[in-house]
């Protein structure tokens, strides 16, 4: 697999880090109360087909970015550097 850093180019998949569901950008406020948390840091979703995931280009440029890729075949439709993500 191969991934298309916006700021290296396309780059082979052992240069970055997977860090997990781009749901993570979306932390709930401080005050949200311990459900909130919870369901921020324990529920993930699980989908057969396209995720939007957060990696790292830890042997690159150090970004970090939003993919979109296929679960079922690692197919990759976008990618973006997660600082410029609409959260
Ligand atoms: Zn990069």
């Amino acid at each position: 697999m191969r991934i298309d850093c916006p700021i290296c180019g396309e780059r082979d998949l052992r240069e970055f880090s997977y860090l997990g569901s781009a749901a993570l950008l979306a932390r709930p406020s401080g005050d949200a109360g311990t459900a909130a948390f919870h369901e921020y840091l324990h529920v993930r979703e699980n989908p057969a087909g396209p995720n939007a995931e957060l990696w790292h280009h830890n042997l690159g440029c150090s970004a970090w970015l939003h993919v979109v890729r296929d679960t079922r075949n690692h197919a990759i439709s976008s990618v973006a550097l997660a600082a410029e993500v609409q959260r």
